[in-house]
């Protein structure tokens, strides 16, 4: 029987019982050793998620270097082998992610495996277009000043469809509205060649337009988080993930 099926049987054990005791050493080897190859920090290998006190000693710089090494362990194919019910377990009783991230619905793009996040490190919001809206600005006050995250990403990603149905100018039910407010995105992107939803390079910068006016909608349109970042307690930056490749791009 699996502990997911036995669920009251299986945790106990498993946070103390000689069974889950080898399963953590085993844990904490197989991370140790990698911790040894300069893939995961310290801090990775002490936690199964990250606690209250951990989190909140991590600087903004500290975070955002963790979600980049992230990435290059997803890229370099050494995503960390967590196990995923200790981090369950572990999560039970409280949160305290460290940063919430906004990106695309898109299926090839999901923030937490590309980054290589464990459950409860990140707060996350997808929508087609990684759109801001009153919701997602109250999810985003709520990450930051109710639950302590300090960093707010927006993540684009190349080839994004909800951006070439911007440029298309899609007509289809809801998505009309959706792909017009992306337009402006479309507009202001300065781009000297052909300006078309088949022309992956325009595509990709109106993309990167999009993220930049998203972050200046957010520090407009919440007071709360622009007053957060003006006290250095958050920053809201824009990343670009790339589908070829699998990096995440620090946009500035
Ligand atoms: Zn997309």
């Amino acid at each position: 029987m699996s502990c997911e099926a036995s669920e009251a049987s299986c945790d106990l054990p498993e946070n103390g019982g000689r069974r889950g005791l080898l399963r953590q050493l085993a844990v904490a080897a197989s991370i140790g050793g990698l911790a040894g190859l300069g893939v995961l920090t310290p801090l990775d290998a002490a936690a199964v998620a990250l606690t209250r006190g951990q989190r909140d000693d991590l600087s903004i710089d500290q975070i955002l270097q963790r979600l980049l090494d992230g990435n290059e362990r997803f890229r370099m194919g050494r995503a960390a082998e967590y196990d995923y019910l200790a981090q369950k377990r572990a999560t039970v009783t409280g949160q305290y992610p460290a940063a919430i991230i906004l990106s695309c619905i898109d299926s090839r793009a999901p923030a937490e495996i590309v980054m290589d996040i464990p459950i409860g490190d990140s707060f996350n919001a997808r929508i087609a277009g990684n759109l801001i809206s009153t919701e997602v600005l109250g999810s985003m006050e709520f990450a930051c000043a109710v639950a302590g995250a300090k960093v707010v990403m927006v993540m684009g990603h190349t080839s994004c469809g909800a951006i070439k149905g911007a440029i298309d100018k899609a007509d289809l039910g809801h998505l009309t509205g959706l792909v017009d407010r992306i337009a402006p995105a479309v507009a202001e992107t300065q781009f000297l060649g052909e300006r078309t939803s088949s022309n992956q390079a325009f595509v990709d910068e109106v993309a990167k337009t999009h993220v930049r006016r998203t972050i200046a909608t957010i520090r407009e349109q919440s007071r709360v988080l622009s007053a957060l970042e003006n006290q250095g307690k958050i920053r809201v930056v824009g990343s670009m993930y790339h589908l070829s490749g699998g990096r995440v791009e620090m946009l500035s």
